[in-house]
């Protein structure tokens, strides 16, 4: 009987996991995806706590008390522009749960572990390992703990390989003789040291390309412990996790216009400013006053939001804007690159957040094409997602990087707060553009302004 409930139990977790990752493809079922995900993995939890093999529930209870002490705040505290590192300290925490279940099953049946069962706990372990320092390193690099620029030394990647390799060597031999305990430590202290020598050499905005890799590490960590265990969930749910994040990783490289072993090999972040740099050129700039005018006096605006959004978080104000323009009679759609922010998904996350309907929000591939036709281009705290340079200039780092095509718009408008660069360290020819208006400030004041600039209509009223 508590075996069929079990069986069900999981059965359940498992569509339900299937299901949410589907949801959480896209913005307008993303949050019965977030739902479907709870209540799997409460189903999953339950079901683990009926089986029979559990020996001590004031453990657990104690465990669950801890763990929610510790979570509760961490989602409450952590603002949104904190989301990468909140994440890296997860999968700090998962994947140290699959290295010390994969410790204990090691000292538990280590006489009698089949061939088999070592590959697998091996593979557990180190992925687990590896993943918990690693992620370590990307919560304090994104925290500023650490510095977050790449810190490379003559030979790092061959150091690595030899770190690498050794552990992989130590897993083949106790896999062969499981019975030499002695070398488990060495095993697992070589992960652990791999796992920091992996993420120190990787700049500190690559972070979140790197945590969604180690989201990966630490699936396959699970899946492994599942054949471990013998516990078929765990392998469903690991396998989904280590594909999920490997597939996220992919995309968030293609979108930067980078390779996979750019990203973890490259020390990229060590970016020097362009030669153009330094060279005066001349922008146009104006107020809010003049900016409103314009946008109110057109049929069509697109808003591209990029990072400089995020910090300011003015998300509200846009949406403000949004409503005024819209009552304006103006149509009003919204421009969100893959890569725009700071992780996957930045924009859409914070758009949601103010409401704005998602059939106003197109892709890259969506609305480049659209830009021509389009009076004004409003871009928000943008900057190496516009940067034509991208489409030809071979030299610049953002070479061939797909971006959008704001310059194709009859008027552009930036709001920033200066002429810094973005993530990518290079200027941006944009602005120089003749048909270009920067709009200096911070991104929530201005669009704010912006908002209080449109003139009053009468109620009712609209083109
Ligand atoms: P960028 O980092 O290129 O530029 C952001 C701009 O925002 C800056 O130029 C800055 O200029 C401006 N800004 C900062 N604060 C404010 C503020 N308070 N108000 C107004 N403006 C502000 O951002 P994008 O979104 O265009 O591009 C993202 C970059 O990050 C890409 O290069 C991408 O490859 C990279 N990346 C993205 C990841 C992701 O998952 N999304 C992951 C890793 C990297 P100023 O200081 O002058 O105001």
């Amino acid at each position: 009987m508590t075996e069929n409930a079990v069986k069900v139990a999981y059965l359940g977790a498992s569509v339900l996991f299937i299901l949410a990752l589907k949801w959480l493809s896209h913005p307008t079922t993303a949050r019965r995806g977030v739902k479907a995900g709870e209540i799997g993995m409460l189903m999953a939890v339950v079901g683990t706590l009926l089986k029979a093999e559990v020996v001590n529930y004031e453990w657990i209870l104690l465990g669950i008390v801890v763990g929610s002490a510790i979570g509760i705040p961490l989602a409450m505290i952590m603002p949104m522009t904190a989301v990468p590192q909140r994440t890296a300290l997860s999968h700090a925490f998962g994947a140290l749960a699959a290295a010390l279940v994969g410790t204990a099953e090691y000292y538990h049946g280590k006489a009698g572990l089949s061939a088999s069962t070592m590959v697998a706990l091996t593979f557990e372990v180190l992925l687990g390992a590896l993943t918990v320092t690693g992620s370590l390193m990307a919560f304090g690099k994104l925290q500023g703990i650490l510095p977050s620029r790449p810190i490379v030394y003559r030979g790092h990647n061959a150091v690595n390989m030899v770190l690498f390799g050794g552990a992989v060597a130590i897993a083949a031999y106790l896999t062969a003789s499981p019975s030499h305990t002695g070398l488990f430590p060495v095993f697992v202290i070589l992960g652990l040291v791999f796992g920091v020598l992996l993420i120190v050499p990787i700049g500190g905005a690559d972070m979140p390309t790197v945590i969604s890799l180690l989201n990966s590490y630490a699936g396959l960590s699970a899946a492994a412990m599942g054949f471990v265990l013998d516990n078929k969930l765990l392998i469903i749910a690991g396998a989904l996790d280590g594909s999920s994040g490997f597939i996220l990783s992919v995309i968030m490289c293609k979108a930067m216009n980078r390779s996979f072993t750019n990203v973890l090999f490259g020390g990229f972040g060590q970016v020097k400013l362009t030669a153009g740099a330094a060279e005066e050129r001349t922008v146009r700039s104006t107020g809010p006053e003049e900016a409103a005018s314009i946008l109110e006096n057109s049929s069509s605006v697109i808003i591209i939001p990029g990072y400089g959004m995020a910090v300011a978080q003015a998300q509200h104000k846009v949406r403000e804007l949004y409503d005024g323009l819209t009552k304006r009679g103006v149509e009003v759609r919204f421009a969100i690159h893959p890569v725009a922010g700071r992780m996957p998904g930045h924009m859409n996350v914070l758009l949601a957040e103010a409401d704005i309907p998602y059939d106003r929000m197109l892709d890259l591939d969506e609305v480049n094409s659209e830009f021509a036709q389009t009076d004004v281009a409003l871009v928000i705290g943008a900057n190496d997602v516009t940067n034509p340079a991208a489409r030809h200039d071979e030299s610049s780092p953002i070479y061939g990087m797909p971006i959008l095509d704001v310059d194709k718009a009859a008027i552009v408008m930036v709001i920033k707060r200066g002429m810094a660069t973005g993530f990518a360290g290079v200027e941006n020819e944009l602005y120089h553009l003749d048909k270009t208006l920067m709009l200096f400030g911070d991104a929530k004041a201005f669009v704010g302004s912006l908002a209080k600039e449109l003139t009053p209509v009468p109620a009712g009223a609209g083109r």
